[in-house]
C-alpha cells in the first residue's frame, strides 16, 4: 500500500500534524465533558480605587480544573471554547455563579457595594438571539444588573462593528456596566472613542509594564488618561506589578487598577453563614 503512495506526494499528514489534530480533537472532547461535569472554577481579582485604596470590585477569571493536567488558565483552552461556541455555555455558568456571589455579598458589610467584572465573548453581541438570551439570563439571576461590569475587548467588534455597537448600547440601556478590555493591546483606534457605550476603559497590561522603561511611556498613559476622562470614561490600569508602577499611575491620576501587587486572583472561600462571606486573597497563591 505504501508503494501506491509513490514518493509520498500524496501523504498529507505527517506525524506532527497528526498529533496536532488529535490534540485538538481531544481538547474539544474534554472541554465538552468539562461543561457537563462542571470542572470550571472562578478566581476573583480585586480592582481598587488607586487613591483611596478602597475596593471597587473584582474581576472574575475563568479556570479549568482539568482531571489530569491540573488547573488551566484561559490561554490553554479559551480559543477552543470560542471556536466551537462552547464559550456561550461556559459563560452562562459564569454569570449564574457571579450573580450568586453578588447576592451573598449583598448581605456582607465588606463587599455590599462591590462590582463584579465578567469577561465575555464577542459572540454575545453579534450572534443571533444571544443578546436577548444574555439579558434574560441576567434578569433571572439578579435584580441588580448594575453591579455587573461586562468586559469586552476590541476583537468583539472588529468584524461586525455596527452590530456589536448596537448590542453594547442595548446592554447599557438594560442596565449593566460595560468595560472595554485590553485597550491599547492591538491596533486600538481613537476613532470610536467618542461613541463607545463603555463606562470603563481598561488599559492593557503592556502599557503598564512599559512604565518601567522610560518617561515617554508615562506621558502616553497620562495622555490616554486625559483623553479618556474627557470622553467620560473611567480608567482601570491592568497588571500593576510593583509599588513603583502603582505610584506612577497615581501621579497621572489613573482612577482604578488591579494587578499582582494589589492582589492576585484567587478562589473565594465561602463561609458557612452567608452573612459572613470571606474573600481569601492569599499573597502567595498564584493564578
Ligand atoms: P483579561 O480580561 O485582560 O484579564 C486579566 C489577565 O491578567 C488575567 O489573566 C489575570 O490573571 C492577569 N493578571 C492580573 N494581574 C496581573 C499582573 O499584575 N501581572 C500579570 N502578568 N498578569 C496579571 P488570565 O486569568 O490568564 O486570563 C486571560 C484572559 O482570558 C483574560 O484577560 C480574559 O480576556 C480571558 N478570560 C478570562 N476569563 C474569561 C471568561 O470567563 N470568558 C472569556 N470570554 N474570557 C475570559
Ligand atoms: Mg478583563
Ligand atoms: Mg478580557
Ligand atoms: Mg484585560
Amino acid at each position: 500500500q505504501a508503494k501506491s503512495l509513490g514518493r509520498g506526494r500524496y501523504v498529507f499528514f505527517d506525524d506532527s500534524m497528526r498529533e496536532k489534530i488529535i490534540a485538538s480533537m481531544t481538547l474539544e472532547q474534554e472541554l465538552r465533558q468539562a461543561i457537563k461535569s462542571k470542572q470550571f472554577e472562578l478566581h476573583y481579582q480585586k480592582i481598587s480605587d488607586l487613591t483611596s485604596t478602597k475596593t471597587l470590585g473584582f474581576e472574575v477569571l475563568l479556570r479549568w480544573q482539568h482531571p489530569t493536567k491540573g488547573l488551566l488558565t484561559p490561554s490553554e483552552f479559551l480559543f477552543m471554547a470560542e471556536e466551537t461556541g462552547m464559550i456561550l455555555d461556559i459563560e452562562t455558568w459564569v454569570i449564574e455563579e457571579v450573580c450568586l456571589q453578588l447576592k451573598l455579598w449583598k448581605k456582607s458589610k465588606e463587599y455590599e457595594h462591590a462590582y463584579i467584572g465578567v469577561n465575555l465573548s464577542g459572540r454575545h453581541l453579534i450572534q443571533a438571539n444571544q443578546l436577548t438570551k444574555l439579558m434574560g439570563l441576567i434578569s433571572i439571576n439578579t435584580v441588580e444588573p448594575e453591579r455587573l461590569i461586562l468586559e469586552f475587548n476590541e476583537s468583539a467588534f472588529a468584524r461586525h462593528t455596527e452590530l456589536a455597537l448596537k448590542g453594547l448600547r442595548k446592554l447599557k440601556e438594560f442596565g449593566v456596566k460595560l468595560a472595554l478590555d485590553d485597550y491599547g493591546a492591538g491596533l486600538s483606534s481613537f476613532n470610536f472613542l467618542h461613541n463607545y457605550p463603555f463606562e470603563f476603559i481598561k488599559l492593557d497590561r503592556s502599557f503598564i509594564r512599559s512604565l518601567n522603561n522610560n518617561d515617554k511611556n508615562l506621558s502616553l498613559v497620562k495622555a490616554l488618561h486625559e483623553l479618556g476622562t474627557k470622553f467620560g470614561y473611567r480608567l482601570v490600569a491592568e497588571g500593576i506589578e510593583s509599588e513603583a508602577m502603582l505610584q506612577k499611575l497615581q501621579t497621572v491620576g489613573c482612577e482604578f487598577g488591579q494587578g499582582y501587587h494589589i492582589s492576585r486572583p484567587a478562589k473565594i472561600v465561602q463561609a458557612k453563614s452567608a452573612s459572613n462571606v470571606v474573600a481569601m486573597h492569599r499573597a502567595q497563591q498564584s493564578l
